[in-house]
Protein backbone atom coordinates (compact mmCIF):
# COMPACT_ATOMS: atom_id res chain seq x y z
CA UNK A 1 0.00 0.00 0.00
CA UNK A 2 1.33 3.20 -1.01
CA UNK A 3 1.87 5.51 2.43
CA UNK A 4 0.26 9.12 1.79
CA UNK A 5 1.59 12.19 3.18
CA UNK A 6 -0.50 12.99 6.07
CA UNK A 7 -2.95 16.38 5.91
CA UNK A 8 -2.01 18.41 9.02
CA UNK A 9 -4.88 20.35 11.01
CA UNK A 10 -7.73 18.92 8.33
CA UNK A 11 -10.90 19.62 10.70
CA UNK A 12 -9.65 23.65 11.41
CA UNK A 13 -8.71 23.89 7.75
CA UNK A 14 -12.08 22.97 6.31
CA UNK A 15 -13.98 24.73 9.09
CA UNK A 16 -12.38 28.25 7.50
CA UNK A 17 -12.33 26.99 4.08
CA UNK A 18 -15.91 25.66 3.99
CA UNK A 19 -17.40 27.94 5.80
CA UNK A 20 -20.25 28.26 3.27
CA UNK A 21 -20.92 26.50 0.01
CA UNK A 22 -17.95 27.33 -2.54
CA UNK A 23 -17.81 26.44 -6.22
CA UNK A 24 -14.20 26.44 -7.22
CA UNK A 25 -11.40 25.98 -3.91
CA UNK A 26 -7.63 25.97 -5.14
CA UNK A 27 -5.34 23.65 -3.26
CA UNK A 28 -1.89 26.04 -4.08
CA UNK A 29 0.24 22.88 -2.77
CA UNK A 30 -1.55 20.11 -3.54
CA UNK A 31 1.22 17.57 -2.61
CA UNK A 32 -0.23 13.90 -2.03
CA UNK A 33 -3.82 15.65 -2.12
CA UNK A 34 -5.07 14.93 1.17
CA UNK A 35 -6.12 18.28 1.82
CA UNK A 36 -7.90 18.21 -1.99
CA UNK A 37 -9.34 14.94 -1.00
CA UNK A 38 -11.13 16.20 2.64
CA UNK A 39 -12.75 19.67 0.16
CA UNK A 40 -14.05 16.48 -2.33
CA UNK A 41 -15.64 14.18 -0.17
CA UNK A 42 -17.07 17.10 2.73
CA UNK A 43 -18.79 18.89 -0.29
CA UNK A 44 -21.52 17.56 -3.33
CA UNK A 45 -20.23 19.95 -6.10
CA UNK A 46 -17.12 21.66 -5.14
CA UNK A 47 -14.46 21.91 -8.08
CA UNK A 48 -10.68 21.50 -6.72
CA UNK A 49 -7.87 22.71 -8.76
CA UNK A 50 -4.62 21.19 -7.44
CA UNK A 51 -1.53 22.80 -7.86
CA UNK A 52 1.91 21.69 -7.09
CA UNK A 53 5.89 22.49 -8.63
CA UNK A 54 6.53 19.09 -7.84
CA UNK A 55 5.46 16.78 -10.87
CA UNK A 56 5.79 13.97 -8.68
CA UNK A 57 2.91 15.08 -6.34
CA UNK A 58 0.91 15.96 -9.62
CA UNK A 59 0.85 12.64 -10.27
CA UNK A 60 0.16 10.93 -7.16
CA UNK A 61 -2.78 13.29 -6.35
CA UNK A 62 -3.96 13.14 -10.22
CA UNK A 63 -3.83 9.05 -9.54
CA UNK A 64 -5.61 9.42 -6.18
CA UNK A 65 -8.48 11.53 -6.56
CA UNK A 66 -8.97 12.23 -10.57
CA UNK A 67 -10.94 8.55 -10.74
CA UNK A 68 -12.38 9.08 -7.54
CA UNK A 69 -14.16 12.56 -8.45
CA UNK A 70 -14.73 12.83 -11.59
CA UNK A 71 -15.28 16.20 -13.49
CA UNK A 72 -14.87 17.42 -10.07
CA UNK A 73 -10.35 17.79 -9.97
CA UNK A 74 -7.88 18.37 -11.91
CA UNK A 75 -4.33 19.08 -11.04
CA UNK A 76 -1.57 21.35 -13.00
CA UNK A 77 2.16 21.72 -12.18
CA UNK A 78 3.00 24.53 -11.45
CA UNK A 79 4.60 27.41 -9.34
CA UNK A 80 1.71 28.58 -6.86
CA UNK A 81 3.28 32.61 -7.99
CA UNK A 82 1.93 31.80 -11.14
CA UNK A 83 -1.20 31.13 -10.03
CA UNK A 84 -2.97 34.12 -12.48
CA UNK A 85 -2.00 32.16 -15.39
CA UNK A 86 -2.36 28.22 -14.74
CA UNK A 87 -6.36 29.09 -13.80
CA UNK A 88 -6.49 31.16 -16.78
CA UNK A 89 -5.14 28.47 -18.99
CA UNK A 90 -8.22 26.39 -17.76
CA UNK A 91 -10.44 29.04 -18.12
CA UNK A 92 -11.04 30.27 -14.32
CA UNK A 93 -11.43 33.57 -13.64
CA UNK A 94 -12.37 33.67 -10.03
CA UNK A 95 -12.49 31.23 -7.31
CA UNK A 96 -13.56 30.64 -3.50
CA UNK A 97 -11.12 29.23 -1.54
CA UNK A 98 -7.56 29.37 -1.59
CA UNK A 99 -5.67 26.93 0.65
CA UNK A 100 -1.65 26.91 0.94
CA UNK A 101 0.19 24.21 3.10
CA UNK A 102 3.69 25.31 3.00
CA UNK A 103 6.72 23.28 3.69
CA UNK A 104 8.03 19.59 2.20
CA UNK A 105 5.93 16.77 2.01
CA UNK A 106 6.69 13.77 3.68
CA UNK A 107 6.76 12.33 0.03
CA UNK A 108 9.82 14.14 -0.76
CA UNK A 109 11.47 14.44 2.63
CA UNK A 110 11.64 10.63 3.17
CA UNK A 111 13.24 10.33 -1.14
CA UNK A 112 16.87 9.96 -0.28
CA UNK A 113 17.84 10.86 -4.06
CA UNK A 114 16.08 14.06 -3.62
CA UNK A 115 18.25 15.44 -0.34
CA UNK A 116 15.91 17.28 1.84
CA UNK A 117 16.77 15.15 4.52
CA UNK A 118 19.85 15.12 6.61
CA UNK A 119 19.56 11.49 7.47
CA UNK A 120 19.36 10.42 3.55
CA UNK A 121 22.60 9.48 1.68
CA UNK A 122 20.96 11.64 -1.67
CA UNK A 123 22.87 14.57 -3.78
CA UNK A 124 22.38 18.15 -2.23
CA UNK A 125 19.74 18.46 -4.53
CA UNK A 126 16.30 20.10 -2.87
CA UNK A 127 14.62 21.10 -5.91
CA UNK A 128 10.86 20.95 -5.23
CA UNK A 129 10.61 21.52 -8.97
CA UNK A 130 12.71 19.44 -10.68
CA UNK A 131 13.07 21.11 -13.88
CA UNK A 132 14.45 23.84 -12.51
CA UNK A 133 18.90 24.36 -12.79
CA UNK A 134 19.29 25.33 -9.26
CA UNK A 135 19.85 23.05 -6.47
CA UNK A 136 21.34 23.66 -3.07
CA UNK A 137 24.55 21.87 -4.22
CA UNK A 138 25.39 25.24 -6.38
CA UNK A 139 24.70 27.26 -3.42
CA UNK A 140 27.05 25.22 -1.41
CA UNK A 141 29.50 24.97 -3.91
CA UNK A 142 29.61 28.44 -5.57
CA UNK A 143 28.33 31.51 -3.06
CA UNK A 144 30.44 33.23 -0.92
CA UNK A 145 30.76 32.55 2.98
CA UNK A 146 29.32 36.02 3.81
CA UNK A 147 26.28 34.76 1.81
CA UNK A 148 25.65 30.82 2.75
CA UNK A 149 26.42 32.15 6.76
CA UNK A 150 23.26 35.35 5.80
CA UNK A 151 20.71 32.41 4.78
CA UNK A 152 21.67 29.96 7.79
CA UNK A 153 21.01 32.84 10.37
CA UNK A 154 18.12 34.15 8.36
CA UNK A 155 16.59 30.94 7.03
CA UNK A 156 17.67 28.58 9.49
CA UNK A 157 18.04 31.02 12.69
CA UNK A 158 21.28 29.15 13.18
CA UNK A 159 23.28 29.99 15.94
CA UNK A 160 26.47 28.49 14.40
CA UNK A 161 25.43 30.27 11.32
CA UNK A 162 29.59 31.50 10.82
CA UNK A 163 30.93 28.58 12.06
CA UNK A 164 29.51 26.48 9.81
CA UNK A 165 29.35 28.75 6.85
CA UNK A 166 33.33 29.02 7.59
CA UNK A 167 33.79 25.34 7.17
CA UNK A 168 31.75 24.40 4.44
CA UNK A 169 33.99 27.17 2.53
CA UNK A 170 36.90 25.36 3.54
CA UNK A 171 35.86 21.82 2.79
CA UNK A 172 34.93 22.77 -0.62
CA UNK A 173 38.40 23.48 -1.20
CA UNK A 174 38.87 19.70 -0.98
CA UNK A 175 36.37 19.29 -3.38
CA UNK A 176 32.87 20.06 -4.19
CA UNK A 177 30.21 18.91 -1.44
CA UNK A 178 27.80 16.43 -3.12
CA UNK A 179 25.56 14.55 -0.64
CA UNK A 180 23.61 15.15 2.25
CA UNK A 181 26.59 12.93 3.93
CA UNK A 182 29.16 15.46 2.96
CA UNK A 183 27.02 18.25 4.46
CA UNK A 184 26.19 16.55 7.51
CA UNK A 185 29.97 15.65 8.37
CA UNK A 186 30.96 19.20 7.94
CA UNK A 187 28.12 20.70 10.19
CA UNK A 188 28.90 18.49 12.80
CA UNK A 189 32.89 19.47 12.85
CA UNK A 190 32.05 23.15 12.46
CA UNK A 191 29.53 22.76 15.73
CA UNK A 192 30.67 22.66 19.32
CA UNK A 193 30.18 19.48 21.44
CA UNK A 194 27.03 20.12 23.05
CA UNK A 195 24.75 21.07 19.61
CA UNK A 196 26.44 17.86 18.47
CA UNK A 197 24.69 15.94 21.10
CA UNK A 198 22.00 18.11 21.70
CA UNK A 199 17.94 17.20 21.00
CA UNK A 200 17.10 18.86 17.84
CA UNK A 201 20.20 17.43 15.14
CA UNK A 202 23.10 20.03 13.90
CA UNK A 203 22.09 19.55 10.76
CA UNK A 204 18.48 20.80 10.96
CA UNK A 205 18.50 24.23 10.60
CA UNK A 206 21.21 24.29 7.99
CA UNK A 207 19.27 21.67 5.96
CA UNK A 208 15.84 23.72 6.09
CA UNK A 209 18.02 26.99 5.12
CA UNK A 210 19.40 25.86 2.30
CA UNK A 211 16.02 24.41 1.09
CA UNK A 212 14.42 27.88 2.04
CA UNK A 213 17.03 29.43 -0.38
CA UNK A 214 17.23 26.82 -3.39
CA UNK A 215 13.54 27.41 -3.74
CA UNK A 216 13.60 30.72 -2.81
CA UNK A 217 10.24 29.99 -1.34
CA UNK A 218 10.16 32.96 1.22
CA UNK A 219 9.63 35.62 -1.75
CA UNK A 220 7.38 33.32 -3.70
CA UNK A 221 4.85 33.16 -0.93
CA UNK A 222 4.49 36.69 -0.55
CA UNK A 223 3.97 37.86 -3.86
CA UNK A 224 1.37 34.58 -4.61
CA UNK A 225 -0.71 35.28 -1.44
CA UNK A 226 -1.51 38.28 -2.89
CA UNK A 227 -2.43 36.87 -6.40
CA UNK A 228 -4.62 34.31 -4.64
CA UNK A 229 -6.40 37.09 -3.12
CA UNK A 230 -6.91 39.04 -6.20
CA UNK A 231 -8.48 36.08 -7.78
CA UNK A 232 -10.98 35.52 -4.39
CA UNK A 233 -14.89 36.53 -5.14
CA UNK A 234 -15.98 38.22 -2.50
CA UNK A 235 -16.99 36.15 0.79
CA UNK A 236 -14.18 33.42 -0.26
CA UNK A 237 -12.01 32.40 1.68
CA UNK A 238 -7.80 31.90 2.19
CA UNK A 239 -6.48 29.64 4.50
CA UNK A 240 -2.95 29.36 5.31
CA UNK A 241 -0.49 26.88 7.27
CA UNK A 242 3.03 27.73 7.81
CA UNK A 243 5.76 25.65 9.26
CA UNK A 244 8.12 28.24 11.01
CA UNK A 245 8.28 31.49 11.84
CA UNK A 246 9.61 33.28 8.74
CA UNK A 247 6.73 31.93 6.25
CA UNK A 248 4.13 32.93 9.43
CA UNK A 249 5.86 36.46 9.04
CA UNK A 250 4.96 36.90 5.76
CA UNK A 251 1.69 35.41 6.01
CA UNK A 252 0.91 37.85 8.99
CA UNK A 253 1.83 40.82 7.39
CA UNK A 254 0.05 40.26 3.91
CA UNK A 255 -3.15 39.77 6.59
CA UNK A 256 -2.14 42.60 8.39
CA UNK A 257 -2.16 44.92 5.22
CA UNK A 258 -5.34 43.42 3.55
CA UNK A 259 -7.67 44.13 7.15
CA UNK A 260 -5.98 47.71 7.41
CA UNK A 261 -7.35 48.15 4.08
CA UNK A 262 -11.02 46.61 5.08
CA UNK A 263 -10.52 43.93 2.61
CA UNK A 264 -11.09 40.96 4.31
CA UNK A 265 -12.41 39.83 7.78
CA UNK A 266 -9.99 37.58 9.90
CA UNK A 267 -11.26 34.34 10.72
CA UNK A 268 -8.57 33.17 12.81
CA UNK A 269 -7.77 36.60 15.08
CA UNK A 270 -4.59 34.46 16.44
CA UNK A 271 -2.72 31.65 14.13
CA UNK A 272 -4.48 28.57 15.32
CA UNK A 273 -2.61 25.48 16.29
CA UNK A 274 -2.87 21.58 15.68
CA UNK A 275 -4.46 19.95 19.11
CA UNK A 276 -2.34 17.80 21.43
CA UNK A 277 -3.80 14.47 19.88
CA UNK A 278 -2.89 15.47 16.38
CA UNK A 279 0.73 16.63 17.97
CA UNK A 280 1.39 12.90 19.45
CA UNK A 281 -0.23 11.41 16.01
CA UNK A 282 1.53 13.70 13.47
CA UNK A 283 5.13 15.19 14.44
CA UNK A 284 4.62 17.39 11.31
CA UNK A 285 1.85 19.26 13.04
CA UNK A 286 3.90 20.68 15.45
CA UNK A 287 4.81 23.77 13.93
CA UNK A 288 2.09 24.54 12.50
CA UNK A 289 0.30 28.00 12.19
CA UNK A 290 -2.78 28.44 10.74
CA UNK A 291 -4.17 31.19 9.25
CA UNK A 292 -7.32 32.05 7.50
CA UNK A 293 -9.20 35.12 5.81
CA UNK A 294 -12.35 35.97 4.04
CA UNK A 295 -12.53 38.72 1.35
CA UNK A 296 -15.08 41.02 2.49
CA UNK A 297 -18.36 41.73 -0.32
N1 LIG B 1 -1.44 19.35 1.75
C1 LIG B 1 -0.66 18.34 1.08
C2 LIG B 1 0.83 18.40 1.43
C3 LIG B 1 1.53 19.63 0.95
S1 LIG B 1 3.27 19.60 1.26
C4 LIG B 1 -1.24 16.97 1.39
O1 LIG B 1 -2.14 16.88 2.23
O2 LIG B 1 -0.82 15.98 0.81
C5 LIG B 1 3.78 21.02 0.42
C6 LIG B 1 3.79 20.93 -1.09
O3 LIG B 1 3.99 22.25 -1.58
C7 LIG B 1 4.89 20.08 -1.69
O4 LIG B 1 4.34 19.06 -2.49
C8 LIG B 1 5.70 21.07 -2.53
O5 LIG B 1 6.18 20.53 -3.74
C9 LIG B 1 4.69 22.16 -2.80
N2 LIG B 1 5.26 23.46 -3.14
C10 LIG B 1 6.34 24.07 -2.59
N3 LIG B 1 6.58 25.25 -3.17
C11 LIG B 1 5.62 25.41 -4.12
C12 LIG B 1 5.33 26.45 -5.07
N4 LIG B 1 6.08 27.54 -5.15
N5 LIG B 1 4.26 26.29 -5.87
C13 LIG B 1 3.47 25.17 -5.79
N6 LIG B 1 3.71 24.16 -4.93
C14 LIG B 1 4.77 24.28 -4.10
Amino acid sequence: MIEFHEPVMVSEVMRHLLSRPREVVVDCTVGDGGHSLEVLSRTKGTFVVGVDVDSEAVAVSRMRLGESFPGRFVVTKGDYRELPTVLAKLGIPAIDGALYDLGVSSRQLDAPERGFSYWGEGPLDMRMDRESAFTAREILNTWSEEEIGRILRDYGEERFSARISREIVRAREEGPLETAKDLVAVIKRAVPGPARRGATHPARRTFQALRIAANDELSRLGTSLERAFGLLRPGGAMAVLSYHSLEDRIVKSVVKSLADRGLVKKLTRRPETASEAEVSRNARSRSAKLRAIEKVP
